[in-house]
């Protein structure tokens, strides 16, 4: 078992010695400075302007996905991710217990109800196996299969890939299309992992990213959903701009839709960052491996590496400590004493206030995870060289 002072020591051999080490901070410099001064300088600071087009289209070409729809924050991006898909009130949705709240509130934004699922330990992703077995013990029905634990559609389901590792997606997606149920990727945290070769949040129906202050990219806040599909991009356009017909003076709009477009000015720091994310993704795998490396030497603790056959962004590293809640306890004392933000896994969803009245799938895994694991400083500029 490792003590709370080794930690301590083992991640300041790796960061240095600032007095206050944050766990992600944005990555800032002239490049950023001068995109938002080139937008301001414009006047078109908000819903209309080329900025928006551009990162879109940038963001589109580095994941591969045919289409990029710019929002106000990865939340609303999935949302309507989760309408595009067919996601009606009264559905059920499959959702990994382990993830951050946006994801089972999105579900709820829709009407729908999160049923919440174990998560795989050596991915920290949704587990394929228990979804598996919600879609095995479904009942089928022309509308879809029925959830056997609460009679209500499955209507869809959104893996997550945590901290940048990319879960076991192309089985997932294989084992939905069986039962034809959509996938809807969360992939908030993975801008730059891979799957193989492509891209997380581009396996799926649709998919999104989010940009907001702490992920690899930011926009300051915002999100984009990706998908390949013509029509679907159309009406994620549509949806997210009030639905407002073309027209040179007229205000005609043909259906309730919401105000969610990315500002000009958010997606100008996008376009600079964008230009920027092979270095911080090159100096990220950098900080990753020296934390394995040091870690190796700290008995009692595993240092979460990508899972095999995937590029993670190591957007939070993490380590995984044997000995139970208390050892984690007094690993988070110590090192946020010592001016060392690191964090726990979130507080599982199907615990929370708005969720712990619903059923839910066991979950195991997902308990000795959120148990064991801490995130540790993990901004690129850590290892800028
Ligand atoms: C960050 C995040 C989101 C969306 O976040 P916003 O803050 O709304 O941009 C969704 N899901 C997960 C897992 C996240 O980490």
């Amino acid at each position: 078992m490792s003590s709370a002072g080794e930690v301590v020591s083992a991640v300041r051999d790796v960061v240095g010695n600032e007095p206050f080490v944050g766990l992600h901070v944005p990555d800032i410099t002239a490049v950023e400075k001068q995109r938002v001064q080139e937008c301001l300088d414009s006047t078109f600071v908000s819903s209309v302007g080329a900025f928006v087009s551009e990162f879109e289209r940038g963001i589109a070409a580095f994941t591969g996905a045919a289409h990029g729809i710019a929002v106000s924050n990865g939340t609303s991006a999935l949302q309507v991710a989760l309408e595009l898909a067919g996601v009606r009130p009264g559905d059920d949705v499959i959702v990994p217990t382990l993830s951050f709240v946006a994801t089972a509130n999105a579900v709820s934004h829709v009407g729908a109800q999160p049923f919440f699922v174990d998560s795989d330990p050596e991915t920290l992703g949704m587990s394929v196996e228990a979804v598996a077995e919600v879609l095995r013990t479904a009942k089928p029905s022309a509308e879809g299969p029925l959830n056997a634990v609460t009679g209500r559609r499955i209507a869809a389901i959104v893996p997550m890939h945590t901290l940048g590792h990319p879960m076991r997606i192309a089985e997932l997606v294989a084992l939905a299309a069986e039962f034809d149920v959509p996938v809807v990727e969360d992939a908030a945290e993975s801008l730059g992992s891979r799957a193989g070769r492509t891209h997380t949040g581009t396996f799926g129906r649709v998919g999104i990213v989010s940009f907001n202050g702490n992920k690899i990219l930011t926009t300051g806040g915002g999100g984009m959903i990706l998908t390949d599909d013509d029509e679907l991009a159309r009406r994620a356009r549509h949806l997210t701009t009030t639905a407002k017909l073309p027209h040179r003076w007229e205000f005609e709009h043909d259906e309730v839709a919401y105000n969610y477009r990315m500002p000009n000015l958010n997606a100008a720091l996008g376009v600079a960052q964008l230009e920027r994310l092979p270095g911080f993704l090159e100096a990220k795998r950098r900080l990753a491996a020296r934390y394995r490396e040091r870690f190796a030497d700290v008995p009692g603790a595993d240092f979460l590496d990508e899972p095999a056959g995937t590029d993670s962004n190591f957007w939070l590293c993490a380590v995984r400590f044997d000995g139970g809640r208390s050892v984690r306890d007094d690993v988070l004392t110590a090192t946020n004493d010592d001016g060392l933000q690191c964090r726990p896994m979130w507080n599982l969803l199907h615990l929370q206030a708005p969720y712990r009245h619903l059923p839910h799938a066991a979950v195991p895994a997902a308990e000795e995870l959120h148990a064991s694991v801490v995130c540790i400083p993990s901004s690129p500029a850590l290892a800028a060289s």
